[in-house]
Formats: C-alpha cells, structure tokens, sequence
C-alpha cells in the first residue's frame, strides 16, 4: 500500500493544516531487540520518516557520529537541559547514563514536513504516549529472551556488568509490552521490516481523516524553548 507523503498529511483539510504538524511514530523495545537496524532499514524504505536525534551523556562508540544516532553532549550540559526544559522526556539508567528526546528535534522536524520518528526505551515510549496526541507507539522484542541476551553479546559495545544491568532492566521492560498501540516480533529482519512499514502505512492514512483534535498540535512540545544550537 502506499503511503501518504508528509506534505499530502501537511495539506490536509482539518488534521494536520491549522498546525502543519505530522505525527509522531515511537519505536520501543529492550535492548538487544534489533530494533536500530529495523528503524534504519525503514528510514532507508520511507524518507519522510526521519529519526529525532536524542541527547546523551554517553560516550560514543565506534562508528557513531555526533547528530547522527546521538547529540553526545556532558553531564552537565544535560543537566542544565533539564533545568531548562528542552527535553519531551528523559531517562536516567541504572548505569549512569541519562538520554533525551529535545523538543526541538520534533519542532524542526514537523516544521519540515517531515515525520519523527523516536527510538526510545519503554518508560519515554509511554510517556510521550501520553503527552503527544496521536503518537504511535511499537515495541520491537526479540524472539526469546535467549536470542535477546544474544544479540546484546554479539554488539559487545557494553561492559560485562552493564550487559548484566541491560539484561535485567530488559526482563523489567518485557512486562510493559502490552501497553504500547503494537508489537513486533523481530525473528527475521525482512519480515519484521514488512510489518513495520504496515503499521506506519496504516496509521499515516488513518491521520488523515481523524479529525484535528486526535492528532492535535503537539504545541505540548513547545513548553519551553532555549537558544540551544540545534
Ligand atoms: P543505547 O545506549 O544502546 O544507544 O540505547 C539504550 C536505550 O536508550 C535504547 O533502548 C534506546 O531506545 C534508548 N534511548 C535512546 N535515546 C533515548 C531518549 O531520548 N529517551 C529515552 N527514554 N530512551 C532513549
């Protein structure tokens, strides 16, 4: 099926004019699930899509590129992000790492014509589920939770122990699949990938004819706005 483009959503009649925005598409899941190769492979397959680089205090890891798969900012640079309130939602992990959604990656974005798409463990899924209008949320899972605990092996990006806090955090996470709009089972790239591009296809051409209110403005994201150089 084809799918609406974002600038035929941007020129509809009453969901998307008033504001110009286009919803907003939340892929969650545990780490380990696969689902940065599914969210890549399905940029590559619909470009409207395009990802929201998050905030993280992480370091980078090999072939990672600041603004591309995270803007890598300091403890502190994150800290005062907070503070000012730049950030949708945010996660601070058992690990020590703390990672966030800037609104003003979702402004620039729908402002665009474009379609965020966010990448976001479980809690930021449901809490963007509740304060964006409209916003679809996926949860990718593994097959098992073996295949799960070997797929994070195999990356080997982690420590030992924060594979440990990974696996525990992601046996946690399993629990809350139910409360997201679908779920994928990545057991096959391809077909997973299939299933995925459905769903955005699906829901691209039900937002065009709900009516405003259900896919609202997400001027929730524009609480507060700071001079922050992207
Ligand atoms: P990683 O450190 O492996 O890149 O990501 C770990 C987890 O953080 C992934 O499940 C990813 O979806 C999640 N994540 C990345 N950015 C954000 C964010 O901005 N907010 C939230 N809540 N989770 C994020």
């Amino acid at each position: 099926m084809a799918s609406p483009t974002a600038s035929e959503l941007s020129s509809l009649g009453s969901s998307t004019s008033r504001s110009g925005k286009t919803p907003v598409f939340v892929v969650t899941g545990t780490s380990g699930a696969g689902k940065g190769t599914l969210e890549k492979a399905l940029l590559t397959q619909m470009p409207d899509l395009e990802l929201a680089v998050s905030a993280t205090t992480r370091g980078r890891r090999e072939g990672e590129e600041n603004g591309r798969e995270y803007w890598f900012i300091t403890a502190e640079d994150f800290a005062e992000k907070v503070a000012a309130g730049d950030f949708l939602e945010y996660v601070d992990f058992p690990w020590g790492q703390r990672s966030g959604t800037l609104r003003s990656e979702i402004d620039r974005i729908q402002t665009e014509g474009r379609i965020p798409l966010l990448d976001l463990e479980p809690q930021g899924a449901l809490e963007v589920k509740r304060s964006v209008p409209g916003a679809v949320t996926i949860f990718v899972e593994a097959p098992s939770f073996a295949e799960n605990e070997r797929r994070l092996r195999e990356r080997a990006t982690e420590s030992e122990g924060e594979i440990e806090e990974r696996l525990d955090l992601a046996r946690e996470q399993l629990s809350q699949a139910g409360e997201f709009d679908y779920l994928v089972v990545n057991d096959d790239v391809d077909r997973a990938l299939t299933e995925l591009e459905e769903i955005v296809n699906k829901e691209l051409s039900a937002s065009m004819s709900r009516p405003w209110s259900t896919h609202a403005s997400t001027s929730c994201l524009n609480k507060s706005r700071s001079d922050t150089p992207w």
